[in-house]
């Protein structure tokens, strides 16, 4: 967003604030859509849960990812019906599964053998997809470490499920949170070729590949365009999946470009020969996307003047809460704006109001 454009909401709304553009959600949704022609997109609700993203995504003809019973009701207030959903988290509680059953979802996920026991009460009706892990350690966030069945052992379980008269209709994978790479989706689809050739011939009919998430953004670097990114995925889905319903399942992508933060200095001390400048934003809040997301948000700022490695902290009294412990920055003064793009996903989504500091604002601009 427009630094001046930036300027004027402050000076409105003040800070923190988090810009929010409704028509920045449209255009990513209509741009995922039509790189991935007739895929079925499910916004993957914990990217963030604004009810304004979840509203312009209904209207947009949007299917959603949930994964517990706090999104449930997020998706119910916005009220979206259950036949819009998809329940993607992999370990649940029986009172989680009932919960989605009684809302109206039908369509699970389940990586392994135990998960697939909580199913057997609700057999008649439920459809599973079975989630295969897919490592990549060189993208931002690897999703595949702490779910998913490997590979080699993924037709064995769709075998014990078809056996435990599970109805299963699928794979599904995430190849890793900001993948650059679009050739992991081809590696989990490789994947997913021997497996559903194998199924085929134990009798099993799975009707649904489920390719998640993962498409990236601009944050410091540009990406490949969604368009280019996407080519050779459809390639390889008409080559070889195209009798069946494909759905996939965007988060980062669709929220990540429509939020923009604003934030003030409140605060400057040189402390042994370092500027330390105090933010009204900091890692407990928006910059939790630094923690745990490892994102790197582009910084706008009015002031010029000569760079010299200082450091950002936010608010809160804990000495954590550092947003930048060594950037080049001209010197700054306390009232001084700043503002950081590409703030949608995962930001106000992990924000806590700890030490009393209230999560940032969300303001929509159009
Ligand atoms: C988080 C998540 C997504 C969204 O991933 P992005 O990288 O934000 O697109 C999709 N599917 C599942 C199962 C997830 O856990």
């Amino acid at each position: 967003m427009d630094y001046k454009r930036i300027e004027q909401l402050v000076a409105v709304h003040g800070t923190p604030a988090l810009f929010f553009s409704r028509n920045r959600i449209r255009d990513n949704f209509r741009a995922l859509q039509s790189a991935l022609p007739g895929v079925e997109l499910f916004y993957a609700v914990k990217a963030n849960c604004h009810e304004g993203i979840l509203a312009t995504l209904q209207e947009e003809g949007a299917l959603f990812d949930v994964c517990t019973n706090g999104e449930i009701d997020i998706v119910k207030t916005c009220r979206i019906g259950p036949e819009l959903c998809l329940h993607t988290h992999p370990i649940k509680r029986d009172s989680d599964i009932r919960y989605a059953l009684d809302f109206g979802i039908r369509l699970f996920v389940a990586d392994n053998e135990f998960e697939l026991d909580k199913f057997l009460p609700y057999k008649d009706k439920i459809k599973l997809l079975i989630r295969m892990s897919i490592q990549n350690p060189q993208c931002l966030v690897n999703l595949s470490q702490k779910f998913g069945a490997p590979p080699a052992d993924t037709f064995a379980l769709v075998k014990k499920a078809a056996d435990a008269g599970l109805r299963v209709a699928g794979i599904c994978f995430h190849a890793g949170s900001q993948n650059e790479n679009p050739f992991k989706y081809i590696e989990a689809l490789e994947y997913c070729r021997d497996i559903y050739k194998k199924a085929a011939l134990a009798g099993i009919h799975l009707e649904i590949v489920d390719i998640g998430g993962g498409f990236p953004i601009d944050y410091l670097a540009r990406v490949t365009p969604i368009a280019q990114f996407c080519q050779p995925i459809n390639e390889y889905l008409a080559r070889y999946f195209s009798n069946y319903r494909i759905i996939a399942e965007p988060g980062r992508f669709i929220c990540g470009p429509a939020m923009t933060l604003a934030v003030r200095v409140v605060g400057k001390a040189l402390r042994e020969g370092v500027w330390w400048y105090y933010l009204d934003e900091g890692v407990y809040g928006s910059f939790s996307g630094k923690m745990y997301d490892h994102a790197e948000y582009p910084m706008q700022l009015a002031r010029g003047g000569e760079r010299r490695q200082s450091i950002c902290a936010g608010p809160t009294c804990d000495s954590i809460d550092v947003v930048y412990e060594n950037i080049a920055l001209p010197p700054l003064e306390i009232g001084d704006l700043l503002a950081f793009n590409a703030m949608g996903a995962y930001t106000t989504a992990s924000a806590s109001n700890f030490n009393g500091f209230p999560k940032a604002k969300i303001v929509t601009i159009d």
